[in-house]
């Protein structure tokens, strides 16, 4: 992509009305724009950080087993006067009525809506396990939208459900999500710690939160120091292995991880002081093991061997994907910008002609754009006339993981100047190394 085609509309002033640094980078590399309280639109740069979160939450869903679907953002308030959260739900939804006087509402999670497609069409035990997700808009009214798109009021959440014939096969179900999840954060370049929450009227330990450790987290959290460096489940995990699925859940919930909701006093003192982290942390994900509770009032029930019908054995699994791009922000920035990790960065490299119009600078820059894009590599081209000072502060700001500069006397030369945004450290290399040494 060549800069002077590129819709980035960059900011030179931090918005007053950004109060963290994510929503304030994102505003200022023009990733999102506010088109009213808690409402935004993705650009360009900020659309494809988003697509690439998606991508790797689809490829892990897929490789657990789940099915992607599509559900309809409007939803009838029927189904949900079925499950009796019509009303129970509060002011958090956001209630439509049609022409016809019919009463909708913008979803703000799908638990009714995929229950009512799972009754439709499965009659047998010998159909389970099934999990069905979607990647959808959601809306939820809060009572305080803010952070940018990191508590918004319409956000993107890939939202999985599991369909299972008694508990034992939905504790697998939910181990085999536990395990999807630790992996999706981790290719993301994040880590995200699973802690306990809180299972209400359902009871159990089937409840975990994902949260991402940052100073400007919503909530509380008290972990174990063990977690920081836990090794996470290979791409060659057998999702159908249930003893290896428990044995890894078990293994990322012994040690101590609470939010302030579920916060034990007492097993916390119990820890030694040095292995204590008390910080703040950002809820990314959330699963949930929440049994008969829709099956039972919306009447999902499968045939079992002995031919009785009985009610699904149901959990939800989130992921805020729009949410999940701010706080890898507020994780990965510098006081120049965004310093995003590999692979959920917008484009791999950063390609600075800092003379445009130059002949040696335009001939280098498209033989580099040329070679490094049939190698695979996703460029943005500065082919724009600009002072240097402004072009690499732009470049530092969106936080590209590489960066080639070819000015006039480097591009005479053949050669060309390559960055590392993370580490900073800058290296003269010969124009035809410059892929072998980006790769
Ligand atoms: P929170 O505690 O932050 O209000 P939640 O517990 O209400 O979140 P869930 O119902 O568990 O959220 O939804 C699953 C995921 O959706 C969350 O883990 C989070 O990543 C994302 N999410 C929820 N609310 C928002 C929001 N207002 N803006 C952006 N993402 C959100
Ligand atoms: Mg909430
Ligand atoms: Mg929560
Ligand atoms: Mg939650």
């Amino acid at each position: 992509m060549r800069l002077s085609r590129y819709f980035l509309p960059i900011l030179k002033e931090t918005p007053r009305e950004a109060e963290i640094i994510s929503h304030q980078l994102m505003l200022r590399s023009g990733m999102i724009r506010q088109q009213a309280a808690g409402l935004y639109s993705f650009l360009p740069l900020g659309k494809k950080v988003l697509d690439k979160v998606c991508a790797i939450i689809r490829e892990e869903q897929n490789r657990a087993g789940a099915n992607e679907i599509l559900m309809p953002t409007i939803q009838s308030a029927d189904l949900w006067r079925e499950s009796g959260r019509y009303d129970a739900y509060g002011e958090e939804m956001l209630r439509i009525t049609d022409r016809h006087k019919r009463d909708l509402l913008y979803g703000p999670t799908n638990e009714e809506m995929v229950t009512d497609i799972f009754r439709s069409y499965v009659r047998s035990y010998r159909s389970l396990p099934l999990n069905l997700y979607h990647i959808q808009w959601k809306f939820r009214d809060e009572v305080r939208p803010r952070f940018g798109v990191m508590r918004s009021r319409e956000f993107l959440m890939k939202d999985a459900y599991s369909f299972d014939v008694d508990f034992d096969a939905a504790q697998i179900a939910y181990h085999r999500m536990f395990v999807a999840y630790l992996r999706t954060f981790h290719r993301c370049g994040l880590q995200a710690i699973p802690m306990r929450a809180d299972t209400g009227p359902i009871g159990g330990n089937l409840s975990h939160e994902f949260i991402i450790l940052a100073s400007t987290g919503e909530s509380e959290v008290f972990c174990h120091r063990d977690y920081l460096d836990m090794a996470i489940p290979s791409e060659a995990m057998d999702f159908d292995d249930a003893a290896r699925l428990s044995s890894i859940v078990k293994d990322w919930t012994t040690p101590y991880a609470a939010t302030d909701e579920m916060h034990d006093e007492s097993a916390w003192n119990a820890i030694d002081e040095s292995q204590k982290l008390n910080a703040r942390g950002i809820e990314v994900g959330h699963i949930f093991y929440f049994g008969t509770k829709y099956s039972e009032a919306m009447n999902a029930v499968v045939t079992g061997p002995d031919g009785k019908e009985m009610p699904v054995h149901m959990g939800s699994y989130g992921i805020g994907p729009s949410r999940l791009v701010a706080a890898a922000i507020e994780a990965f920035h510098d006081d120049a910008g965004i310093v995003w990790p590999r692979s959920i960065a917008p484009f791999d490299v950063g390609l600075v002609n800092m003379k445009p119009g130059d002949a040696d600078c335009d001939a280098a820059c498209e033989k580099l754009y040329g070679e490094m894009t049939a190698a695979g590599l996703d460029v943005l081209y500065d082919d724009e006339e600009g002072r240097a000072g402004s072009k690499f502060a732009t470049m530092d700001l969106i936080g590209l993981p590489t960066q080639v500069i070819v000015g006039p006397r480097g591009a005479k030369a053949g050669e060309a100047e390559v960055k590392d945004r993370a580490s900073g450290a800058r290296d003269t290399v010969p124009m035809d190394n410059v892929i072998a040494r980006i790769m």
